[in-house]
């Protein structure tokens, strides 16, 4: 018996890019023995023309079903969504724009069934990104990695193929901020790495720009890691401990020569830096809370407007 597997793709404004995906996917596909395969297209809320091409898609094959978000919910809800919507015994998550090389699919497939759990694959190559990405995304590897557990692998991005088991799994995890490369590497299992090349999008422009890749990172800190917000219990007993040995000082010096009246900058410095430490470290405690916040109201992660299969009308 041939083995069902599901690829899911997330789509936000990729009219340019979901026929080619089809027309480059579909030979890979077919020619993976032992096979057969359901396509799930995500629209994630998109405002041209994508959810038109990926309908016409669905119409001709019935291997292909979209799900159709109600508006723009993200990349991280959006995979959630096809995860939840997939059937497969193994599902490979996959962009739309070809940045993950279709090639890799049938080798995951060869480690999948010689018993790897999860098969992650592994930018060895950058080149593709610009040099701000490369540089803030190796900043923010070594900082999270330092900050939180479990670690996330350096440059391993959501394509990747999981078991069933993982998958099951991942359906536990009932937070709603859902930073996925954390929860992939939270639940665990036996994943065996894959290095590809990154090349360049196919068509169309990178949906995470600058704010969103920050956001991106903040959902990843805050996540998996509440050393941010206690290291100022550390940091504010050290500043007393500092404050205490300068009050002795002072009293001290006071003692012995009298009492001056300098230090007018000195003050206005400590003012200054105390004031903004404090400041900060309530705008950290408002990261947090607002998460909780956000968590507390357990809204769903996304929300399905339709699902468009050729299987569902022609039972
Ligand atoms: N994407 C999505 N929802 C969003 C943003 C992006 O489903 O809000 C999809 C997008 O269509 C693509 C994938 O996520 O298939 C990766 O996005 P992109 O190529 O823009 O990211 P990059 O490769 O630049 O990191
Ligand atoms: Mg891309």
């Amino acid at each position: 018996m041939p083995d069902l597997i599901s690829l899911v793709v997330p789509c936000y404004n990729e009219s340019s890019a979901v026929i080619y995906f089809s027309e480059t996917i579909n030979p890979v596909l077919e020619k993976i023995p032992n096979t057969i395969w359901e396509i799930i297209f995500i629209d994630d809320g998109s405002n041209d023309d994508t959810l038109h091409y990926l309908m016409a898609l669905a119409e001709q094959d019935s291997r292909y079903r979209i799900i159709e978000l109600s508006r723009n919910f993200g990349k991280e809800a959006a995979m959630t969504a096809g995860i939840d919507e997939a059937r497969g015994k193994a599902i490979v998550i996959m962009d739309a724009d070809l940045q993950d090389p279709p090639e890799l699919i049938e080798k995951m497939i060869q480690q999948w069934r010689q018993g790897a759990e999860v098969v992650v694959g592994k930018r060895v190559d950058r080149s593709s990104d610009n040099t701000l990405k490369r540089v803030t995304a190796s900043w923010f590897y070594a900082a999270h990695n330092r900050l939180s557990s479990p670690k996330i692998p350096n440059n391993v991005g959501d394509f990747r193929l999981m078991d069933r088991c993982v998958v099951e799994a991942l359906k536990q995890l009932p937070e709603r901020q859902r930073f996925m490369k954390g929860l992939f590497a939270w639940v665990g299992f036996r994943t065996v790495i894959l290095d590809y090349v990154r090349v360049s999008r196919s068509t169309g422009c990178s949906k995470f720009s600058g704010f969103a890749l920050w956001n991106l990172a903040l959902e990843g800190f805050t996540s998996f890691s509440t050393l941010p917000i206690r290291i100022w219990t550390y940091v504010g007993s050290f500043g007393a401990f500092l404050a205490l040995l300068y009050g002795v000082y002072i009293v001290c010096r006071t003692l012995l020569f009298g009492n001056p009246v300098p230090g007018y900058s000195s003050l206005f410095f400590a003012v200054v830096l105390l004031g903004s430490v404090q400041i900060m470290s309530v705008g950290i405690l408002g990261e947090y809370i607002g998460r909780i916040y956000i968590e507390t109201k357990a809204r769903p992660i996304y929300i399905v407007r339709k699902l468009h299969s050729k299987r569902q009308t022609q039972p």
